[in-house]
This record gives C-alpha cells, structure tokens and sequence, in this order.
C-alpha cells in the first residue's frame, strides 16, 4: 500500500488523531483490540436509530428489518471464512465464549473419562482453560504440543500425541505473543488421518490473513469482532454442520428452542440453537460492515503491507543493545516481543505511554508460553494496516531513549 492509501484509511479511524499526553498517539496493541473505522460506527449508530427491535420474533416491520440485518451479517460471515453454509455460523460474544461453547457442548457429546484434548503450548489462556475445566469435569487429560526455541510448533512431537484417546484438538492459527503463524492445514490433515476433529483459534488471524475454513477442512474456526475492526462483545463460532448438529446447546433460553413444555423441551434448528437468548443483532450488524471493511481493502493487500511493517521495525530494533526479539518463526504475523536485558518490559511500556506510545506488556493471556521461556513477560509492538513506518521510526527513538533511562 501506498503513502497515499495509508493516509485515506487512517483517516477513515478518528482515534488516532487523539493526543496522549500532548503527543501524537502511535497505536502499537492491535493485537489485544484494534481501533474502528468510522463506517462501524456509524453503523452502530443505524442500527440502533433506525432498526432497534427485538429478532425473530416480531412480525412488525422493525423487528423484520433487525433480523434481516442479523442474518445477512451471518452470511457475510459465512462468505468472509469461506463457509459452505451461512448456518454454520454462530454469532457469540467472541472468542473466549466460542471455545467454552464447543468445549462444553462438544465435551458433553463426545468426551469420558480417560479421553484426552491436544493444545499447544503457545495458547492463549482462553483456549486452555476451558479445555482444562472440561478435563476436570470428565477427568480427562490435557496433552500439550511443545514449541521450540523460535517459536515453531514441534510437528513431529504433535504427530506422536494423537492416539486412540484424543478426542479433539485446539490450537492457535496465530500466537498473540510470538506472532508464529502455524501450520493449521496440516495440523488439521494430520489429526483427520485419525478422525480427530480440530478448533482453529483464529483470534489473531482473520484481522491479518485469508482465511478458508473449507480449505483448511477446520472442524471449528473462531474469532473475535473486537479484534478485527469490528465492535466488543460479539464474535463468531464457524463449526461444520454435522459437529454443531451432533452437539447439544450451551446455553438454555429463548431462540433456541422449538417447542417448550414442562415434560420435554426441542431444540430449534442451526444456528439458533446455539443462540439462546436475544442474540447482539447490533453487533453482528456492525460486524459484518467491519468484515466489508477489511475485504474492501484486501487481505492479501493487508497481509503484505503489515509483513512490511514487521520486517522494518525488526530491522530497526536491531538498533538497541541488548534487544531479544522473542518469537522468530519463519512464517510470521505483525506481533514483535521483545525484552530488553536488566529491565522489566512493565518499565518500558509505562515510559512509552508517557511519549504517547501505546504497547503492550505482561504475559499477554499466556502464562505457560512465558514459562517455557523462563520470562515474566514482554514487551509487544503489533501493528495494523494503519499504521506506518514514520511511526515505527518515532517507535524506535523513543525506546531507545526509554532504554538509556532505564539502563
Ligand atoms: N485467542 C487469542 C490467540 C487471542 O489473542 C485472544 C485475545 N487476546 C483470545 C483468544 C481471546 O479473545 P477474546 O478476549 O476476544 O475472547
């Protein structure tokens, strides 16, 4: 992309006009939630000015015009992961409630005692603990994939834990703290070889690269909206027909039944027997013009530009003495970690804050990937399509000026 391109789009997000401490606001913690485009917004503000009603249920014309919005978001959904069918999309709150959802209602269907659940060690915290809840409540066993020192998942190690006990596997498509991008197709290909189903956490994929989910042949695919442009508090659960037909509700409530009486309950068909209650048609409005947005541009547009931010600030940060960059796998998403040594990254990412630099620091959700490398923490740098290689540059002056302080 472009100069020119790059100002067009950042003019399309009015926060990053904010100034942090009276200095320009450089946004560098895309991967914990990305800012909004002003046509999300205002989205947003539609849905709620113009077609607020209650879904599915009303024959007014408002309430018609709600759930027409809700489920054309559903197959802009279906058609963004590639889908073949739009009922294979279950709008949740986001990816924390996707995962428990298929861990629960998957664990309910298919999993006993002495059975076993393959992750990653490179797992958000949200895909291990409610594998683990799930592992305690039908005292199975949680196995985990190693990763090696770059960041890499140990293929050969992950081939040799599948046995005739594992039930499902759940990993990561992309690290939130090592940025590594997997190998999910063969993960995926590997685990079928066994008739083992998988969940792909997408979390920190879709905002950054294509995905197919038909392609990949994923069991279960899963995001957040927050993450990709789109509002909080709403996500998508993509799982194939006939998992999401073999496994029971998560959730009881109004939507997702047929009929009701006190003797015996039926459930409604897919989707809506995975969303009980009042579904967030306002989210998933405003999600699925989030979703336009991002196609609009192009992924595979994005998915270079952001590799070239990531190759720069690589090269910059060089620059600083003592610099670890944490997570150098080959194949790469726009996250860099890094710890600097003899100083806490909490150290720097306050004084960043001060020159206006928002990144993150801490363990990121993922403790047990910190403890394989023996750190707290780290500082991480993610970026997204809008920002840009002038910031990356006032980026590196000022942690080099951070470091000097603190050294
Ligand atoms: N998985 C990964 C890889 C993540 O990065 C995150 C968010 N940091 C999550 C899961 C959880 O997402 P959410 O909090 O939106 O449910």
């Amino acid at each position: 992309m472009n100069k020119e391109e790059i100002e067009h789009i950042r003019a399309d997000f009015p926060i990053l006009n904010e100034k942090i401490y009276n200095k320009d606001l450089i946004y560098f913690d895309n991967a914990a939630t990305t800012q909004k485009p002003r046509c999300v917004v205002e989205k947003i503000e539609y849905a709620y000015f113009h077609l607020n009603a209650n879904i599915h249920r009303g024959v007014h014309y408002l309430s018609l015009k709600a759930t027409e919005a809700h489920e054309a978001a559903r197959l802009i959904a279906a058609k963004f992961l590639h889908a073949e069918k739009k009922e294979e999309i279950v709008f949740t709150r986001g990816t924390t409630e996707s995962i428990n959802l298929v861990a629960f209602s998957f664990g309910e269907a298919f999993c006993s005692a002495g059975d076993e659940v393959v992750i990653s060690a490179m797992e958000h915290h949200s895909n291990i603990v409610p594998w683990q809840m799930l592992c305690e409540r039908k005292a199975m066993k949680l196995r985990v994939i190693p990763v090696s020192e770059n960041g890499e998942l140990d293929m050969t190690a992950y081939s040799s834990l599948l046995n005739k006990k594992t039930r499902i596997v759940s990993v990561t498509h992309v690290s939130n703290v090592l940025g590594s991008i997997n190998p999910v197709k063969e993960i995926i290909q590997i685990a079928h070889e066994k008739n083992i189903p998988v969940l792909i956490d997408g979390a920190q994929a879709v905002p950054h690269l294509a995905v197919d989910v038909q392609e990949l042949d994923a069991d279960f695919y899963v995001f957040s909206g927050h993450k990709i442009y789109g509002p909080t508090g709403i996500g998508v659960l993509y799982g194939k027909e006939k998992w999401l037909n073999a496994i029971p509700p998560y959730q009881g409530g109004g939507e997702m039944i047929s009929t009701v009486t006190f003797e015996k309950t039926t459930y409604s068909e897919l989707p809506f027997k995975f969303e009980a209650g009042t579904p967030d048609y306002v989210g998933s409005t405003a999600l699925a013009e989030a979703l336009r947005y991002v196609d609009q541009i192009g992924l595979d547009k994005i998915a270079a530009y952001e590799n070239e931010l990531l190759r720069y600030a690589e090269q910059r940060l060089k620059e600083i003495e003592n610099i670890h960059i944490i997570g150098t796998a080959k194949n790469k998403s726009s996250v860099l970690s890094f710890l600097v040594d003899g100083i806490h990254p909490y150290d720097i990412g306050m004084l960043l804050d001060k020159l206006g630099i928002a990144v993150r620091t801490g363990h990121h959700c993922a403790q047990p990937i910190m403890d394989v490398y023996g750190i707290p923490g780290t500082v991480r740098a993610s970026f997204a399509f809008y920002n840009t290689k002038e910031e990356i540059d006032r980026f590196t002056e000022a942690l080099k000026k951070v470091v000097n302080m603190l050294k």
